[in-house]
């Protein structure tokens, strides 16, 4: 468990000039208590001025150091424009763009390798979880990276998505959350022990200021990865605050 809660914002393909201003205005008032990572589109990025408040990211990278890759977005083309963190195999790119558990390991490679932090996103979807196979889900997903790579675990954020919790409006329960948090920390605890009781485990799908509260006073939740409701300045604020410790 970390001392410091992370809220990371990943705007998917939403955003705009207008809104990097309105979010830059917003989070000049946030408390040094909490640390806030925001993931707009990558041409968003450049417009951010640096900050002591906030710290930026990508949604997504190439596995490919450099070359003929057409539209792609290598760790070092991400690190040049200010951002330090990159969300790794988020379902989104897993269900729409074919990301496989080994495409994950080698973006995740890419990305500590160009001192970018990953933010490896997990989670079973509805159907896995209604056959109770969430753990077995999890389980091959960390060991996809960690097993053959456990030095990343130390340079790794998790974030712990259920599929079927995301932008649905439907979040996880405090308990249902927690119980998979500790079940990740356990698993990665056979990668690297001391990493896994420091590493930041985030909770995501459907977050908002009313349900953050009780999703942040659980033991193993570390912050939280925010979508629909980190593209309203005010809510994200609001969320962001009721992280401090
Ligand atoms: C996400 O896209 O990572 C996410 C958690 O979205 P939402 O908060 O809208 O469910």
């Amino acid at each position: 468990m970390s001392a410091k809660k992370l809220i990371a914002a990943n705007w998917k393909m939403n955003g705009s000039r207008a809104l990097v201003e309105a979010v830059v205005q917003q989070l000049t008032y946030l408390s040094p208590d909490v640390d806030v990572l925001l993931c707009p589109p990558a041409t968003l990025l450049p417009l951010f001025p640096a900050s002591r408040h906030y710290a930026l990211g990508a949604q997504n990278l190439s596995e490919h150091e450099q070359g003929a890759y057409t539209g792609e977005l290598s760790a070092s083309l991400i690190s040049e424009t200010g951002a330090s963190y990159v969300l790794v195999g988020h379902s989104e790119r897993r269900q729409y763009y074919g990301e496989t558990d080994q495409l994950v390991c080698l973006k995740m490679q890419q990305a500590v390798s160009s001192a970018l932090t990953p933010v490896l996103c997990i989670g079973e979807t509805l159907a896995e979880r209604q056959q109770e196979n969430t753990e077995q889900v999890i389980a091959k997903q960390l060991a996809a990276v960690y097993a053959s790579h456990p030095e990343l675990l130390a340079n790794s954020v998790i974030a712990y998505e259920p599929v079927w919790a995301i932008g649905t409006g439907e979040s996880a329960t405090p308990e249902q959350a927690q119980a998979t948090h500790a079940f990740i920390r356990k698993q990665l605890a056979q990668y690297d022990a001391e990493a896994a009781a420091k590493v930041r485990i985030l909770y995501g799908g459907s977050v908002n200021a009313a349900n953050c509260n009780a999703l942040f006073a659980q033991a193993d939740i570390d912050g939280a990865l925010v979508g629909g409701a980190s593209l309203k300045p005010s809510e994200f604020m609001q969320i962001c605050q009721s992280a401090k410790d």
